[in-house]
């Protein structure tokens, strides 16, 4: 019997679930390994029964909280997808201020009545088998992803910089034009797809396992750069800290 698969949405812009339903060419072959049985998204018919559940978006709310736990205890396996769910991705941000804060900036005096909290991957919520970083997910990433659960396999991701691929590619090093990157020890697996178009790359899908640091120290040395200076820089997408709950 084919694994049941449902998509889940928290605090995002959902464009990492839309990325599934972009596969339009691979959609036919996926149905054939799974069903969805789930997904506000894409259907309107709704199920518990489920093998497998997708989640993007960071839990930010005690309804969360709340969903991602029934969730856990519905699903045999639970995957979050793309940054907001893999580490808070960008909304981790507003872990940064004060909640009343927060609430205050974006909505103003009425701000207080709105149920919000400090931003977390999934993972710090419910245990989770397997992740898929980017914002948004790479759409073979999660293709291979899914031919691995349906047959069994453990899915992997890879631990290569994007150093490493933009190398690959014959790129030139965005370091070169003046522009700073975290190449060196972000986790590839995009294509290095930012310095393909001559943008620097953010780390979107997070670190590298062991990243080498002293060799990405060497490179900004010789750019003038320290590490400090450079992390900052690049928070958009790493910036959660589970000491700040
Ligand atoms: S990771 Fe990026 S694309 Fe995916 S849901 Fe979050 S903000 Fe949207
Ligand atoms: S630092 Fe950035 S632009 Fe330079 S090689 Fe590495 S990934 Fe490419
Ligand atoms: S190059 Fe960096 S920022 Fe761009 S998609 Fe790849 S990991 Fe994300």
């Amino acid at each position: 019997m084919k694994p049941r698969v449902a998509v889940f949405s928290f605090t995002c812009c959902e464009g990492c679930s839309l990325t599934i339903l972009e596969c339009e060419n691979e959609l036919l072959d996926v149905l054939n390994l799974v069903t969805f049985v789930r997904w506000r998204e894409a259907m309107t018919e709704t199920s518990d029964d489920i093998d497998i559940a997708f989640v993007d978006g960071s839990i930010s709310t005690h309804d969360d909280v709340r969903k991602i736990k029934q969730i856990r205890e519905m699903a045999k396996l639970v995957i979050p997808i793309g940054a907001c769910a893999y580490n808070a991705g960008l909304n981790s941000l507003k872990n940064r201020y004060g909640m009343a804060q927060v609430k205050e900036m974006v909505y103003g005096e009425d701000g207080a009545q709105f149920d919000t909290i400090p931003a977390r991957p999934v993972s710090a919520v419910v245990p989770v088998d397997f992740a898929l970083p980017g914002c948004p997910i790479d759409k073979d990433e999660f293709l291979r992803t899914v031919r691995d659960l349906a047959l069994g396999k453990t899915p992997k991701l890879p631990d290569s910089p994007v150093c490493a691929e933009c190398k690959r590619q014959g790129n030139v090093c965005v370091f070169t034009k003046g522009m700073k990157c975290m190449g060196p020890v972000a986790r590839g697996g995009c294509g290095a797809l930012c310095p393909s178009f001559g943008d620097y790359c953010e780390a979107c899908r997070g670190f590298v396992d062991n990243p080498n640091e002293n060799s990405h120290k060497e490179t900004l040395a010789e750019y003038g750069l320290t590490a400090a200076e450079v992390m900052n820089y690049f928070s958009l997408f790493n910036s959660y800290d589970k000491s700040q709950i």
